[in-house]
Order: C-alpha cells, then structure tokens, then sequence
C-alpha cells in the first residue's frame, strides 16, 4: 500500500534517512522506535509532504506520492509540535481540514460534531485550546486528524505529554479507530510498551536504517542483531 523503494534523505551534508525499502500494508499498524535522531520523525514528514525525499521513490497506492500535493494524500497527521490553532476554537479547529477540502457548511457541522462527540468533548467546542487540558487538547489534535476520513494517520508521540492512566486511555482510543475505521497508522514512540501493545510490526532504526521489522514478538524473542537486542535491553 504504502512503498519505500531506496528512499534517502540529506540535510546538507547529513544522511539521515539511508536507502530506506519498507512495505506499509493496507490496515496495519506499523511502530518505528529507535534512538533519538535515527531517522523516524523525517520518515513522517516525507509522507506527510513536509519534507521531499533527496533521492528514491514512495508510492502510495501505486501512484508517487510527490506527484500529489500533501492535501491530496488522504493522511491524517497527529504531531507533538503541530499543535492546535491557537486563536481558533475546538470546533474551528476540527473544522479546519474540511474546510481546505472545500465540503459544505452543513456536513462540516455534522462531522465536526460527531467527532467531538465520539471523544466525549461535544460539549467544549466554543472553547480554545488553552482552555483544554494536555489530555483533552490531544484528542482534538486526534480528532481534527480523522476528520475527514483519512486513509492512513501518521502519530508521532502523540500522547508523550500525557500522564500515565489519560495515555492508557488514549491508547485504547486510537486502537479501537484503528480496527473499527480500517486505518493504516504509522506510530513513532519511545514508549516500547505501547509499540508492543498497539502495533501489528514494529521497525527499529539505526542511523537512518532499519536495522529490523517484524511482529512485537519477532523482534522481542529473536533479536536478529546485536544493536536490535541492546536497544531492546536498554529501555525495557
Ligand atoms: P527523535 O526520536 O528525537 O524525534 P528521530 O528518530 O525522529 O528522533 P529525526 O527527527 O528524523 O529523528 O531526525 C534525524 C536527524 O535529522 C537528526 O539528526 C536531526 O537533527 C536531523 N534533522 C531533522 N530535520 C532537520 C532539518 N529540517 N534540518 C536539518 N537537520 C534536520
């Protein structure tokens, strides 16, 4: 569904995306971990449109990902740092994306209230996001992302500023997206139990390479490498 096909990524004289052959399948739920740096967020961004490869090919349903403006991609994306609009409220927030895609105001209304409501926050939608927790701001962001039914959602540690039992929450909440909606997600995370409760593979990075893929239990039981078995180790 999703195909790397020798991707390769430079800022300036930095590789650090290095000749990157990856299959995302249709539905799944795919984790990248690995160190700081490793290369995941910038693998993110070159599907969402914000960063072009410097060299080789991503296909998304066999069509080159390039040749479609970022709008057009169907992806939904939920970032720490692409935080909610500050000067828009809940709704308008939610709304935002629908609108770019120039739907009509009655069914904008309609999905910006069913969404808010299937994440129990119907009620706060005059509010701006500082008149939000941490918690409540995330589901927003979550939402806002899902709104216009995209076909794959890309989460890069959307629920790191999160205490402990709200990131449970959240979790069940985008696992139960995940299976009731079809979606194909994309889940960067430090947390390697959440990669190992939520994901169907997980792709560990090392400086810019995968260094292995596979199922929670692939990668946790039979370490293939000597640096997969120390980050495993390490943070566990
Ligand atoms: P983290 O877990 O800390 O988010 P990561 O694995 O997501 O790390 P990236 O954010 O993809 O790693 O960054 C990989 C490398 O690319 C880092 O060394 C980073 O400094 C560098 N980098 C990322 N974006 C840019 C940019 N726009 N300009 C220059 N260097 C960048």
């Amino acid at each position: 569904f999703i195909h790397f096909q020798d991707v390769s990524k430079s800022f300036g004289q930095t590789r650090v995306v290095e000749n990157l052959d990856l299959a995302v399948e249709k539905g799944e739920f795919l984790s990248l971990l690995g160190p700081s740096g490793s290369g995941k967020t910038t693998i993110l961004m070159m599907l969402a449109g914000f960063e072009n490869a410097s060299s080789g090919t991503i296909l998304m349903d066999g069509e080159r990902i390039e040749d479609l403006p970022p709008h057009k991609r169907g992806i939904g994306v939920v970032f720490q740092n692409y935080a909610l609009f500050p000067h828009m409220t809940i709704a308008e927030n939610v709304a935002f994306p629908l609108q770019m895609r120039g739907m009509s105001k009655a069914e904008i209304a309609t999905r910006v209230k069913t969404g808010l409501d299937r994440v129990r926050l119907g009620h706060l939608g005059d509010r701006r996001p500082d008149q939000l927790s941490g918690g409540q701001q995330q589901r927003v962001a979550l939402t806002r992302a899902l709104v216009f039914e995209p076909k794959v959602v890309l989460m890069d540690e959307p629920l790191g500023a999160l205490d402990k039992q709200l990131r449970e929450e959240m979790q069940l909440e985008i696992r139960e997206l995940h299976r009731r909606l079809g979606l194909t997600v994309v889940f960067v995370t430090h947390d390697q139990g959440e990669a190992l409760t939520m994901s169907n593979r997980i792709a560990i990075f090392d400086k810019g390479k995968i260094s292995q893929v596979g199922t929670a239990t692939e990668v946790y039981d039979h370490p293939q490498n000597a640096f997969v078995a120390q980050f495993i180790g390490e943070t566990n």
